[in-house]
Protein backbone atom coordinates (compact mmCIF):
# COMPACT_ATOMS: atom_id res chain seq x y z
CA UNK A 1 0.00 0.00 0.00
CA UNK A 2 1.12 3.72 -0.85
CA UNK A 3 1.18 5.54 2.73
CA UNK A 4 2.01 9.11 3.37
CA UNK A 5 3.04 10.32 6.53
CA UNK A 6 3.11 13.73 7.66
CA UNK A 7 5.70 14.87 9.91
CA UNK A 8 9.15 14.24 10.37
CA UNK A 9 9.56 14.72 14.05
CA UNK A 10 10.79 11.51 16.00
CA UNK A 11 6.90 10.38 16.09
CA UNK A 12 6.34 10.65 11.81
CA UNK A 13 9.62 8.79 11.42
CA UNK A 14 9.26 5.91 13.81
CA UNK A 15 5.99 5.25 12.13
CA UNK A 16 7.41 5.94 8.86
CA UNK A 17 9.66 3.44 9.61
CA UNK A 18 7.39 0.50 10.92
CA UNK A 19 5.08 1.12 8.45
CA UNK A 20 8.06 0.73 5.87
CA UNK A 21 9.38 -2.82 7.99
CA UNK A 22 5.64 -3.99 6.92
CA UNK A 23 6.09 -3.89 3.10
CA UNK A 24 4.81 -0.55 2.19
CA UNK A 25 5.94 2.46 -0.14
CA UNK A 26 5.97 4.87 2.33
CA UNK A 27 6.55 8.79 1.98
CA UNK A 28 7.28 11.40 4.75
CA UNK A 29 6.35 14.96 4.11
CA UNK A 30 7.53 18.06 6.34
CA UNK A 31 7.85 21.72 5.55
CA UNK A 32 10.98 21.77 7.06
CA UNK A 33 14.20 20.71 5.22
CA UNK A 34 15.21 17.92 7.73
CA UNK A 35 14.01 15.58 10.39
CA UNK A 36 13.98 16.41 13.90
CA UNK A 37 13.38 20.33 13.55
CA UNK A 38 10.71 21.41 15.44
CA UNK A 39 9.67 19.92 18.65
CA UNK A 40 12.13 16.81 18.77
CA UNK A 41 15.32 19.39 18.58
CA UNK A 42 16.10 19.57 21.46
CA UNK A 43 13.98 17.73 24.16
CA UNK A 44 14.94 16.53 27.64
CA UNK A 45 16.33 13.11 26.23
CA UNK A 46 14.44 11.21 28.68
CA UNK A 47 12.19 7.72 27.63
CA UNK A 48 10.42 7.87 30.88
CA UNK A 49 8.11 5.06 30.82
CA UNK A 50 7.95 4.57 34.65
CA UNK A 51 7.47 8.80 35.14
CA UNK A 52 4.53 8.78 32.79
CA UNK A 53 2.03 10.11 34.71
CA UNK A 54 0.76 13.08 33.11
CA UNK A 55 0.27 16.76 34.59
CA UNK A 56 -3.03 17.11 34.52
CA UNK A 57 -3.85 15.20 38.30
CA UNK A 58 -5.48 16.65 41.51
CA UNK A 59 -2.68 18.42 42.56
CA UNK A 60 -1.85 20.54 39.31
CA UNK A 61 -4.25 23.33 40.00
CA UNK A 62 -2.54 24.37 43.21
CA UNK A 63 0.79 24.14 41.95
CA UNK A 64 -0.58 26.49 38.73
CA UNK A 65 -1.96 28.95 40.96
CA UNK A 66 1.24 29.04 43.31
CA UNK A 67 3.61 30.08 39.62
CA UNK A 68 1.35 32.62 38.83
CA UNK A 69 2.72 35.78 37.63
CA UNK A 70 6.19 34.34 38.33
CA UNK A 71 8.50 34.99 34.81
CA UNK A 72 10.19 32.38 36.42
CA UNK A 73 7.84 29.18 37.04
CA UNK A 74 8.42 26.16 35.83
CA UNK A 75 4.57 25.80 35.13
CA UNK A 76 2.77 29.24 33.32
CA UNK A 77 -0.37 30.20 32.01
CA UNK A 78 -0.08 33.01 29.75
CA UNK A 79 -3.90 33.96 28.74
CA UNK A 80 -4.22 35.21 25.43
CA UNK A 81 -7.31 36.31 23.71
CA UNK A 82 -7.36 32.51 21.45
CA UNK A 83 -10.55 30.58 22.81
CA UNK A 84 -9.10 27.38 21.56
CA UNK A 85 -6.23 27.86 25.26
CA UNK A 86 -8.87 28.52 26.88
CA UNK A 87 -11.21 25.77 26.01
CA UNK A 88 -7.64 23.58 26.41
CA UNK A 89 -7.49 25.02 29.79
CA UNK A 90 -10.59 24.26 31.04
CA UNK A 91 -10.94 20.05 29.40
CA UNK A 92 -7.06 20.15 31.41
CA UNK A 93 -8.90 20.93 34.59
CA UNK A 94 -11.58 18.24 34.37
CA UNK A 95 -8.20 15.75 33.69
CA UNK A 96 -7.63 16.25 37.18
CA UNK A 97 -10.18 14.78 38.28
CA UNK A 98 -8.77 11.93 40.14
CA UNK A 99 -10.79 9.18 38.18
CA UNK A 100 -9.60 10.22 35.13
CA UNK A 101 -6.01 11.22 36.65
CA UNK A 102 -6.14 7.18 37.13
CA UNK A 103 -7.54 6.30 33.88
CA UNK A 104 -5.02 8.61 31.89
CA UNK A 105 -2.27 6.95 34.31
CA UNK A 106 -2.58 4.21 33.05
CA UNK A 107 -3.03 4.83 28.90
CA UNK A 108 0.29 6.82 29.28
CA UNK A 109 2.05 3.95 31.50
CA UNK A 110 0.62 0.80 29.29
CA UNK A 111 1.77 2.84 26.00
CA UNK A 112 5.50 4.03 27.45
CA UNK A 113 6.65 0.62 28.58
CA UNK A 114 5.35 -1.31 25.40
CA UNK A 115 7.11 2.28 23.36
CA UNK A 116 10.31 1.56 25.54
CA UNK A 117 10.89 -2.17 24.52
CA UNK A 118 10.29 -1.33 21.52
CA UNK A 119 12.93 1.07 21.50
CA UNK A 120 15.47 -1.88 22.64
CA UNK A 121 14.22 -3.62 20.56
CA UNK A 122 14.83 -1.75 17.39
CA UNK A 123 18.42 -0.78 18.94
CA UNK A 124 19.08 -4.58 19.33
CA UNK A 125 18.02 -5.05 15.32
CA UNK A 126 19.76 -2.29 13.74
CA UNK A 127 21.86 -1.22 16.37
CA UNK A 128 21.16 3.09 16.46
CA UNK A 129 22.98 5.36 18.17
CA UNK A 130 21.99 8.32 19.39
CA UNK A 131 24.28 8.94 22.77
CA UNK A 132 21.89 6.17 24.37
CA UNK A 133 22.70 5.55 28.20
CA UNK A 134 20.81 2.68 29.85
CA UNK A 135 21.68 4.11 33.34
CA UNK A 136 18.19 4.65 34.75
CA UNK A 137 16.36 7.77 35.63
CA UNK A 138 16.41 9.58 38.74
CA UNK A 139 14.06 11.53 40.08
CA UNK A 140 15.19 13.54 43.27
CA UNK A 141 13.28 15.75 45.60
CA UNK A 142 14.13 18.76 47.25
CA UNK A 143 11.34 18.99 49.30
CA UNK A 144 10.20 16.64 52.30
CA UNK A 145 6.32 16.57 51.81
CA UNK A 146 6.79 16.62 47.69
CA UNK A 147 9.16 13.37 48.91
CA UNK A 148 6.52 12.08 50.86
CA UNK A 149 3.89 12.27 48.07
CA UNK A 150 5.76 10.71 45.56
CA UNK A 151 7.29 7.73 47.29
CA UNK A 152 2.56 7.00 47.74
CA UNK A 153 1.91 7.62 43.59
CA UNK A 154 5.09 5.45 43.10
CA UNK A 155 3.88 2.12 45.07
CA UNK A 156 0.79 3.06 42.84
CA UNK A 157 2.32 3.30 39.76
CA UNK A 158 4.06 -0.11 40.59
CA UNK A 159 0.83 -1.20 40.81
CA UNK A 160 0.46 -0.53 37.02
CA UNK A 161 3.91 -2.17 36.01
CA UNK A 162 6.17 0.58 36.48
CA UNK A 163 9.41 -0.04 37.85
CA UNK A 164 9.92 2.57 40.61
CA UNK A 165 12.10 2.56 43.97
CA UNK A 166 12.51 4.62 46.75
CA UNK A 167 15.82 5.65 47.49
CA UNK A 168 17.25 7.51 50.54
CA UNK A 169 19.57 10.73 50.11
CA UNK A 170 22.64 8.33 50.29
CA UNK A 171 21.41 5.71 47.87
CA UNK A 172 20.68 8.89 45.11
CA UNK A 173 23.71 9.71 45.53
CA UNK A 174 25.27 6.32 45.24
CA UNK A 175 23.30 6.75 42.00
CA UNK A 176 24.75 9.47 40.69
CA UNK A 177 27.61 11.08 42.39
CA UNK A 178 27.39 14.21 41.13
CA UNK A 179 24.27 14.91 43.48
CA UNK A 180 27.09 15.01 46.19
CA UNK A 181 27.79 18.73 45.63
CA UNK A 182 23.75 19.59 46.38
CA UNK A 183 23.06 16.09 49.37
CA UNK A 184 21.91 18.65 51.61
CA UNK A 185 18.84 19.65 49.97
CA UNK A 186 17.66 17.08 49.04
CA UNK A 187 14.63 14.75 50.72
CA UNK A 188 15.08 11.53 48.73
CA UNK A 189 14.34 10.08 45.27
CA UNK A 190 12.58 7.54 43.37
CA UNK A 191 14.46 5.43 40.96
CA UNK A 192 13.85 3.69 37.64
CA UNK A 193 16.65 1.54 36.77
CA UNK A 194 14.91 0.38 33.53
CA UNK A 195 14.46 4.17 31.88
CA UNK A 196 17.06 5.40 29.83
CA UNK A 197 17.82 8.95 28.02
CA UNK A 198 19.17 9.45 24.45
CA UNK A 199 19.69 12.30 21.81
CA UNK A 200 16.16 12.13 20.18
CA UNK A 201 17.16 14.57 17.27
CA UNK A 202 20.28 12.47 16.53
CA UNK A 203 17.83 9.52 16.66
CA UNK A 204 15.19 10.53 14.41
CA UNK A 205 17.90 11.91 11.98
CA UNK A 206 19.29 8.23 12.06
CA UNK A 207 16.52 6.60 11.64
CA UNK A 208 15.14 8.65 8.89
CA UNK A 209 18.80 8.09 7.33
CA UNK A 210 18.40 4.45 7.52
CA UNK A 211 14.57 4.71 6.57
CA UNK A 212 15.78 6.08 3.00
CA UNK A 213 18.34 3.50 2.67
CA UNK A 214 15.28 1.33 2.54
CA UNK A 215 13.55 3.42 0.55
CA UNK A 216 11.10 5.61 2.62
CA UNK A 217 10.77 8.91 0.40
CA UNK A 218 11.40 11.92 2.19
CA UNK A 219 9.87 14.82 0.88
CA UNK A 220 11.69 18.25 2.33
CA UNK A 221 10.51 21.91 2.63
CA UNK A 222 6.50 20.54 1.81
CA UNK A 223 3.89 22.53 3.60
CA UNK A 224 0.90 20.85 3.95
CA UNK A 225 -2.13 23.48 3.51
CA UNK A 226 -5.10 21.18 3.62
CA UNK A 227 -6.43 17.53 3.44
CA UNK A 228 -8.82 16.33 0.91
CA UNK A 229 -11.71 14.18 1.34
CA UNK A 230 -14.71 13.34 -0.40
CA UNK A 231 -16.84 12.75 3.06
CA UNK A 232 -15.64 8.93 3.50
CA UNK A 233 -11.83 8.90 2.77
CA UNK A 234 -8.89 11.21 2.12
CA UNK A 235 -8.25 12.11 -1.52
CA UNK A 236 -5.23 14.08 -0.88
CA UNK A 237 -3.21 16.86 0.52
CA UNK A 238 -2.78 19.78 -0.79
CA UNK A 239 1.24 20.75 -0.74
CA UNK A 240 3.40 23.47 -1.36
CA UNK A 241 6.79 22.84 -1.94
CA UNK A 242 9.56 25.66 -1.82
CA UNK A 243 12.23 24.39 -3.80
CA UNK A 244 15.74 26.08 -3.68
CA UNK A 245 16.09 29.79 -4.86
CA UNK A 246 13.08 30.01 -3.75
CA UNK A 247 10.42 27.95 -6.42
CA UNK A 248 7.65 27.45 -5.12
CA UNK A 249 5.33 24.47 -6.43
CA UNK A 250 1.68 23.41 -5.25
CA UNK A 251 0.57 19.87 -5.98
CA UNK A 252 -1.80 17.66 -4.32
CA UNK A 253 -0.05 14.94 -2.85
CA UNK A 254 -1.91 11.64 -2.79
CA UNK A 255 -1.93 7.76 -1.66
CA UNK A 256 -3.82 4.81 -0.33
CA UNK A 257 -3.76 5.80 3.32
CA UNK A 258 -2.40 9.04 5.45
CA UNK A 259 -1.04 9.61 8.92
CA UNK A 260 -1.10 13.13 10.70
CA UNK A 261 1.80 13.00 12.41
CA UNK A 262 2.45 16.69 12.75
CA UNK A 263 2.61 17.22 16.42
CA UNK A 264 0.67 21.33 17.23
CA UNK A 265 0.27 21.59 13.25
CA UNK A 266 -2.18 18.98 13.97
CA UNK A 267 -5.25 20.74 14.82
CA UNK A 268 -4.92 23.25 11.79
CA UNK A 269 -5.24 20.13 9.32
CA UNK A 270 -7.71 18.00 11.20
CA UNK A 271 -10.20 19.85 12.85
CA UNK A 272 -11.62 21.45 9.18
CA UNK A 273 -12.84 17.72 8.08
CA UNK A 274 -14.28 16.99 11.68
CA UNK A 275 -11.64 14.80 13.09
CA UNK A 276 -11.01 15.96 16.77
CA UNK A 277 -7.69 16.75 17.44
CA UNK A 278 -7.74 18.86 21.59
CA UNK A 279 -4.25 18.95 20.94
CA UNK A 280 -2.64 23.16 22.27
CA UNK A 281 1.30 23.69 22.39
CA UNK A 282 2.75 23.69 25.84
CA UNK A 283 5.98 25.36 24.94
CA UNK A 284 9.23 23.99 26.85
CA UNK A 285 12.71 25.31 26.78
CA UNK A 286 16.34 23.69 27.07
CA UNK A 287 19.67 24.74 27.35
CA UNK A 288 22.76 22.27 26.17
CA UNK A 289 25.90 23.04 27.75
CA UNK A 290 29.33 21.89 26.84
CA UNK A 291 30.83 19.14 29.54
CA UNK A 292 34.37 20.01 28.91
CA UNK A 293 37.15 19.47 31.47
CA UNK A 294 34.72 19.76 34.18
CA UNK A 295 33.62 16.74 36.35
CA UNK A 296 30.91 17.67 37.75
CA UNK A 297 28.03 16.93 35.85
CA UNK A 298 25.52 14.30 35.86
CA UNK A 299 25.46 11.49 33.82
CA UNK A 300 22.21 9.37 35.40
CA UNK A 301 19.27 10.97 33.97
CA UNK A 302 17.83 13.08 36.76
CA UNK A 303 14.49 14.57 36.89
CA UNK A 304 14.65 17.58 39.59
CA UNK A 305 10.87 17.39 40.59
CA UNK A 306 10.20 20.62 42.61
CA UNK A 307 11.37 22.31 39.47
CA UNK A 308 9.85 20.49 36.91
CA UNK A 309 13.34 20.06 34.94
CA UNK A 310 15.29 16.90 33.78
CA UNK A 311 19.19 16.90 33.15
CA UNK A 312 20.57 14.22 30.39
CA UNK A 313 23.70 13.40 29.40
CA UNK A 314 24.63 13.01 25.97
CA UNK A 315 28.28 12.32 25.35
CA UNK A 316 30.07 15.18 26.33
CA UNK A 317 26.93 17.62 26.17
CA UNK A 318 24.77 18.54 29.08
CA UNK A 319 21.09 18.83 28.24
CA UNK A 320 18.67 20.73 31.11
CA UNK A 321 15.00 20.98 29.75
CA UNK A 322 11.83 21.39 31.08
CA UNK A 323 9.48 24.22 32.11
CA UNK A 324 5.43 24.75 30.58
CA UNK A 325 4.20 27.33 29.30
CA UNK A 326 0.74 27.56 27.85
CA UNK A 327 1.01 30.85 25.79
CA UNK A 328 0.09 30.21 22.36
CA UNK A 329 2.01 29.18 18.91
CA UNK A 330 5.27 31.52 19.22
CA UNK A 331 8.35 29.75 20.28
CA UNK A 332 10.40 32.76 20.47
CA UNK A 333 13.30 32.69 23.60
CA UNK A 334 12.68 34.50 27.05
CA UNK A 335 15.75 35.18 28.59
CA UNK A 336 14.61 35.36 32.07
CA UNK A 337 13.03 31.57 31.53
CA UNK A 338 16.50 30.71 29.47
CA UNK A 339 18.74 31.94 33.02
CA UNK A 340 16.40 30.04 34.95
CA UNK A 341 17.53 26.82 33.56
CA UNK A 342 21.33 27.09 34.19
CA UNK A 343 20.91 29.28 37.53
CA UNK A 344 19.33 26.23 38.13
CA UNK A 345 21.96 23.57 37.10
CA UNK A 346 24.74 25.61 38.07
CA UNK A 347 23.20 26.09 41.96
CA UNK A 348 22.76 22.08 42.18
CA UNK A 349 26.31 21.22 39.79
CA UNK A 350 28.49 24.14 40.30
CA UNK A 351 31.47 21.76 38.29
CA UNK A 352 28.76 20.57 35.16
CA UNK A 353 30.36 22.16 32.93
CA UNK A 354 31.16 25.62 30.51
CA UNK A 355 28.34 28.12 31.37
CA UNK A 356 29.06 30.53 28.50
CA UNK A 357 29.10 27.12 25.84
CA UNK A 358 24.70 27.09 26.80
CA UNK A 359 22.66 27.08 23.70
CA UNK A 360 18.79 27.97 24.31
CA UNK A 361 15.88 25.91 22.46
CA UNK A 362 12.32 26.63 23.13
CA UNK A 363 9.88 23.82 21.58
CA UNK A 364 6.15 23.01 21.26
CA UNK A 365 5.06 20.29 22.89
CA UNK A 366 2.01 19.02 21.24
CA UNK A 367 -0.20 18.11 24.48
CA UNK A 368 -3.89 16.93 24.59
CA UNK A 369 -5.51 17.68 27.85
CA UNK A 370 -5.05 14.22 29.37
CA UNK A 371 -1.44 13.81 27.88
CA UNK A 372 -2.75 10.68 26.43
CA UNK A 373 -1.99 11.05 23.00
CA UNK A 374 -4.07 10.64 19.60
CA UNK A 375 -3.07 6.86 17.74
CA UNK A 376 -5.44 5.15 15.42
CA UNK A 377 -8.32 5.35 13.70
CA UNK A 378 -10.54 8.16 11.99
CA UNK A 379 -14.00 8.81 10.70
CA UNK A 380 -12.24 8.43 7.09
CA UNK A 381 -11.62 5.07 6.32
CA UNK A 382 -8.05 5.57 5.18
CA UNK A 383 -6.69 8.39 7.26
CA UNK A 384 -4.89 7.88 10.48
CA UNK A 385 -3.27 9.59 13.51
CA UNK A 386 -0.30 9.68 15.46
CA UNK A 387 -0.26 12.91 17.39
CA UNK A 388 -0.82 14.92 20.88
CA UNK A 389 1.68 13.46 22.54
CA UNK A 390 2.39 16.03 24.77
CA UNK A 391 5.35 15.53 27.31
CA UNK A 392 6.31 12.15 26.15
CA UNK A 393 6.87 12.15 22.40
CA UNK A 394 10.16 10.64 22.33
CA UNK A 395 9.66 8.01 24.80
CA UNK A 396 6.40 6.43 22.88
CA UNK A 397 7.44 7.31 19.66
CA UNK A 398 8.03 3.36 19.04
CA UNK A 399 5.63 2.01 20.61
CA UNK A 400 2.84 4.73 19.07
CA UNK A 401 4.52 3.25 15.48
CA UNK A 402 4.47 -0.04 16.02
CA UNK A 403 1.48 -0.06 17.30
CA UNK A 404 -0.30 1.78 14.39
CA UNK A 405 1.20 -0.27 11.88
CA UNK A 406 -0.44 -3.09 13.10
CA UNK A 407 -3.55 -1.32 13.36
CA UNK A 408 -3.29 -0.55 9.62
CA UNK A 409 -2.31 -3.72 9.00
CA UNK A 410 -5.56 -5.18 10.52
CA UNK A 411 -3.41 -7.21 13.64
CA UNK A 412 -3.90 -6.51 16.97
CA UNK A 413 -1.67 -3.88 18.87
CA UNK A 414 0.68 -6.01 21.42
CA UNK A 415 -0.58 -2.73 24.00
CA UNK A 416 -3.86 -2.58 25.82
CA UNK A 417 -4.24 1.05 24.75
CA UNK A 418 -7.30 3.30 24.23
CA UNK A 419 -6.81 3.59 20.37
CA UNK A 420 -8.80 6.36 18.91
CA UNK A 421 -11.61 4.89 16.18
CA UNK A 422 -13.71 6.19 12.94
C1 LIG B 1 11.53 21.31 26.63
C2 LIG B 1 11.00 19.96 26.24
C3 LIG B 1 11.48 18.81 26.85
C4 LIG B 1 10.98 17.56 26.50
N1 LIG B 1 11.52 16.45 27.08
C5 LIG B 1 11.06 15.23 26.74
C6 LIG B 1 11.64 14.05 27.32
O1 LIG B 1 12.59 14.11 28.10
N2 LIG B 1 11.11 12.86 26.96
C7 LIG B 1 10.04 12.74 26.09
O2 LIG B 1 9.58 11.63 25.86
N3 LIG B 1 9.51 13.84 25.51
C8 LIG B 1 9.98 15.07 25.80
N4 LIG B 1 9.45 16.19 25.23
C9 LIG B 1 8.31 16.02 24.32
C10 LIG B 1 8.75 15.61 22.93
O3 LIG B 1 9.84 16.39 22.51
C11 LIG B 1 7.59 15.77 21.95
O4 LIG B 1 6.45 15.09 22.44
C12 LIG B 1 7.94 15.20 20.59
O5 LIG B 1 9.10 15.81 20.07
C13 LIG B 1 6.78 15.40 19.61
O6 LIG B 1 7.19 14.80 18.40
P1 LIG B 1 6.30 14.97 17.12
O7 LIG B 1 6.97 14.20 16.05
O8 LIG B 1 4.88 14.65 17.44
O9 LIG B 1 6.32 16.54 16.82
P2 LIG B 1 7.44 17.38 16.06
O10 LIG B 1 8.80 16.95 16.41
O11 LIG B 1 7.10 18.81 16.24
O12 LIG B 1 7.21 16.96 14.56
C14 LIG B 1 6.11 17.44 13.81
C15 LIG B 1 6.61 17.72 12.41
O13 LIG B 1 5.52 18.17 11.62
C16 LIG B 1 5.97 19.19 10.79
N5 LIG B 1 4.81 20.02 10.43
C17 LIG B 1 3.93 20.64 11.24
N6 LIG B 1 2.95 21.23 10.52
C18 LIG B 1 3.22 20.96 9.21
C19 LIG B 1 2.56 21.26 8.00
N7 LIG B 1 1.42 21.98 7.93
N8 LIG B 1 3.10 20.80 6.84
C20 LIG B 1 4.24 20.07 6.85
N9 LIG B 1 4.91 19.75 7.98
C21 LIG B 1 4.40 20.20 9.16
C22 LIG B 1 7.02 19.93 11.58
O14 LIG B 1 7.94 20.57 10.72
C23 LIG B 1 7.66 18.82 12.39
O15 LIG B 1 8.84 18.32 11.78
C24 LIG B 1 9.94 17.46 25.54
C25 LIG B 1 9.47 18.60 24.89
C26 LIG B 1 9.99 19.85 25.23
C27 LIG B 1 9.48 21.07 24.50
Amino acid sequence: MRIVVFGAGVVGVAAAWYLAADGHEVTVVDRQPGPALETSFANGGQISASHAEPWANPRAPLTILKWLGRADAPLLFRPTADWRQWRWALQFLIECLPSRTQYNTIQCVNLALYSRDCLKALRATIGIEYDQLTRGILEFHTDAKSFAGAAVAAELTREYGADRAVKTVDECVAIEPALATCRQRLAGGIFTATDESGDAQRFTQELARLAAARGVAFRWSTTVESLVTDGIALRGARCKTVAEREHRRREIIDADSYVVALGSGSPSLLSPIGVPAPIYPVKGYSATIAVGAHRGAPVVSLTDLERKLVFSRFGDRLRIAGTAELSGYGNALDRVRCDALITRAFELFPDAGVRESAQFWAGLRPATPSNVPLVGATRYRNLFVDTGHGTLGWTMACGSGRALADLIAGRKPDVDFAFTRG
